[in-house]
């Protein structure tokens, strides 16, 4: 009898549970780009800079829309004078009173 006990590997029938996987929706997590200079949203940053920005800082179409770097927000405020405004087109649309370039030479500017 060479005495050596050997164990059943009792192998545990971990029941597998199937969990729902969760559905992403990829459209609602996409993060929407906005230009600083117009407020235009594009889905992405590839096509919001490749559109000419009618409120380019160097003129109407002067250059492509700029990507605003900050978050969404509920009202967006000038970094220049302190404006609010609930959307970026609307904010950039005014004239800044404090703009770098002088009263009024450009416009509101959004504070990321
Ligand atoms: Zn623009
Ligand atoms: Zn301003």
């Amino acid at each position: 009898m060479a005495g050596i006990t050997r164990y059943g590997g009792v192998i545990e029938q971990l029941s597998s549970i199937t969990n729902p996987q969760p559905t992403y929706n990829t459209t609602d997590t996409m993060p929407n780009c906005y230009c600083k200079y117009c407020g235009t949203k594009a889905s992405n940053v590839t096509s919001l800079t490749s559109g000419p920005c009618f409120r380019h800082p160097l003129g109407t179409n002067k250059g492509k829309h700029s990507l605003y770097e900050g978050s969404e927000k509920s009202q967006y405020t000038c970094r220049n004078c302190g404006f609010k405004n609930t959307t970026l087109g609307s904010l950039t649309s005014g004239d800044c009173p404090k703009h770098p370039d002088g009263y009024n030479k450009g416009k509101h500017q959004p504070a990321l």
